[in-house]
């Protein structure tokens, strides 16, 4: 069991990988596995026992992470060893950003919002919620508290390189950038929050207007983008930002033979958005001084956390049971080469 003396060093950017448990359909099909984690940083792809596709290539190949957490982990003990760390970021003044990627189905919107699947929808365990609770515990700390700031959300989705505001009707939203290159969402709310009920509340409310009027909410979402941020002000000025993200399902990529219009140019501006985030990341770890942050709304509405010295990101790659043909992609957000 992982302990958190394993906490790595400070560095800029953490990649993190999660197996979600089979479900009961894969239980039931007895589904083929091809995917076990060794140890907590170790990830192992096995030679598939059937004539299996993509998985060929990657057989019997180990890719190692800053951490890898297997279908026993618990939402706390993801939080806990990757967007944790970062809640003191934005208290001394910096921006920290927390992505989920993976395909639909492995389990992002389970792991940043909690679960929302089922009649017992609880979204107190995902990482929004656990990182607003620290946020609120940090806040009666005496060194903070000195600093009498003030704790803010926007809740926010970006879907076909569009923005719709989450906390207010899925309003449309223009994205500005000034002739200093500050990026502005104009008219994005941002609400004043007091306590974890407050955000619990507005997690709630972004959640069901995300969902509303979809005839499936799994196939919307898993073409958008939401964005819940937690903003610390000081004086109206902005002490920190915390970005938390339950990306576009990865999947889309392979998706451009398919007939729909509508549809490849989703996968397409997906494609995009998750090739220029990689691209963002990267930046920021070898602090280039050049970020591509134009390449798509995503990170452009990112950009003042991808550059500052003071801008750490974890990614929480979410796998399942057929996830080895993504293994690759996975491993292009790492900076630094973690061989095994
Ligand atoms: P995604 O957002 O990536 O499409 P979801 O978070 O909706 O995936 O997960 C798909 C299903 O699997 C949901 O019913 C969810 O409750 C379940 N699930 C995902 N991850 C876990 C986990 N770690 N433990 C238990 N159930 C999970
Ligand atoms: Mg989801």
């Amino acid at each position: 069991p992982l302990t958190t003396t394993d906490l790595i060093e400070e560095h800029r950017i953490c990649v993190c990988v999660r197996k979600r448990p089979l479900n009961k359909k894969e239980l039931t099909v007895k589904d083929l596995d091809v995917i076990t984690i060794p140890s907590k940083d170790v990830v192992m792809v096995h030679e598939p026992k059937q004539k299996v596709d993509l998985t060929r290539y990657l057989e019997n190949q180990t890719f190692r992470f800053d951490y890898a957490f297997d279908d026993s982990t618990t939402n706390e003990m993801v939080y806990r060893f990757t967007a944790r760390p970062l809640v003191e970021t934005i208290f001394d003044r910096g921006m920290a950003t927390c992505f989920a990627y993976g395909q639909t189905g492995s389990g992002k919107t389970h792991t940043m919002g909690g679960d929302f699947s089922g009649k017992n929808q609880d979204c107190s365990k995902g990482i929004y919620a656990l990182a607003a609770r620290d946020v609120f515990l940090m806040l009666k700390k005496p060194n903070y508290k000195k600093l009498d700031l003030q704790v803010y959300a926007t809740f926010f989705e970006i879907y076909s390189g569009k923005v719709f505001d989450l906390l207010n009707r899925k309003a449309k939203l223009r994205v500005l950038e000034d002739g200093k290159q500050q990026v502005q969402v104009v008219g994005l709310q941002e609400r004043e929050v007091k306590c974890t009920e407050d955000v619990l509340k507005l997690i709630e409310t972004g959640n069901s207007c995300r969902t509303s009027g979809q005839t499936s909410a799994n196939a919307h979402s898993s073409r958008s983008h939401a964005v819940f941020q937690i903003i610390l002000r000081r004086k109206g000025k902005m002490h920190g930002k915390f970005s938390l993200i339950d990306l576009a399902g990865n999947e889309r990529g392979a998706d451009t033979s398919s007939a729909d219009r509508q549809t490849r140019l989703e996968g397409a501006e997906i494609n995009k958005s998750l090739l220029a985030l990689k691209e963002c990341i990267r930046a920021l770890g070898r602090n280039k001084p050049h970020t591509p942050f134009r390449a798509s709304k995503l990170t452009q509405v990112l950009r003042d956390s991808f550059i500052g010295e003071n801008s750490r990101t974890c990614m929480v790659s979410t796998i399942a049971l057929k996830t080895s043909s993504q293994m690759l992609s996975i491993c292009e957000f790492r900076v630094k080469e973690l061989t095994v």
